[in-house]
């Protein structure tokens, strides 16, 4: 996947806060790309529900020690998910539950009740027990 443009970059950190959506920090933010980069060589830019604002030592250890928590909180998105906007996350500074559209840098906060069962239906029953 090549890289978003400037207006997704900026968009998707404003979207989030201007934090890390894991450790909450406001510095050293980077784009973080849900789906893992370079898969089939993809020239698609990615949109706005393809990335979430991360520090940089997070969006590291979201592809090591903090990978299971990542696809728990939708930081990360398996790769075989055409559309991440059917995925939402957790957004650790607010402690809420977010789901997040391509349309723009836009997130909707919804209850945790409901973004286990977005969780469901794309991951299936498999992702009950991380995700409540
Ligand atoms: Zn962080």
């Amino acid at each position: 996947m090549a890289d978003p443009t400037d207006k997704v970059r900026r968009g998707t950190k404003e979207r989030d806060g201007e934090r890390c959506v894991a450790c909450g920090t406001q510095w050293g933010l980077t784009f973080q790309h849900r789906r893992a980069v370079g898969q089939g060589g993809s020239s698609l830019r990615p949109g706005y529900a393809d990335g979430l604002a991360a520090c940089g030592p997070c969006n590291a250890r979201f592809e090591a020690d903090m990978q299971t928590l990542a696809l728990l909180n939708g930081w990360k998105v398996r790769r075989w998910v055409k559309d991440p906007a059917r995925v939402p996350y957790y957004h650790s500074a607010s402690g809420r539950w977010y789901a997040l559209t391509d349309d723009g840098p836009w997130r909707v906060h919804i209850p945790r009740a409901e973004a286990v069962e977005m969780m469901l239906a794309v991951y299936g029953p498999d992702a009950r027990e991380g995700a409540a």
